[in-house]
């Protein structure tokens, strides 16, 4: 979601007008649209920043971490001490996480079962 012009809304306590006709739209996206918003920058060991935005309201709790959305490894919001790269949750690829599904011959199989689906369908030679 695009950063919002926080100030435009300013005064809106005064605006009391009655639009009966019009449709509601749902809920969350009357939040959104008045809710000015954060912006935090969190760093992962890499030295990759992300900044994602959460919406400024009574109580908010910033997320400590944040996934690098690049690597991800853990992000924290000190640039200088990332945290470690590594506690329970190493960063895997999705063809590891299938390897750790699969074996190589389901592996193989599933492969046979989908290049015969594209020749039947006459994409592959
Ligand atoms: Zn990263």
């Amino acid at each position: 979601m695009p950063p919002l012009a926080s100030t435009s809304l300013t005064g809106a306590a005064t605006v009391t007008r009655h639009l009966p006709a019009l449709p509601r739209r749902p809920v969350e996206a009357e939040r959104g649209d008045a809710a000015p918003r954060v912006h935090i920058s969190y760093w992962c060991s890499n030295g990759h920043e992300t900044s994602p935005s959460f919406a400024e309201e009574a109580g908010l709790a910033v997320p400590e971490i944040w996934d690098c959305p690049r690597c991800g490894l853990p992000a924290g919001q000190d640039q200088a001490d990332p945290p470690a790269a590594n506690h329970n949750a190493p960063y895997k690829t999705h063809l590891a996480y299938v390897k750790e599904r699969r074996s190589e011959t389901d592996g193989q199989a599933i492969l046979d079962e989908a290049l015969q689906s594209l020749r039947d369908r006459g994409l592959i030679r």
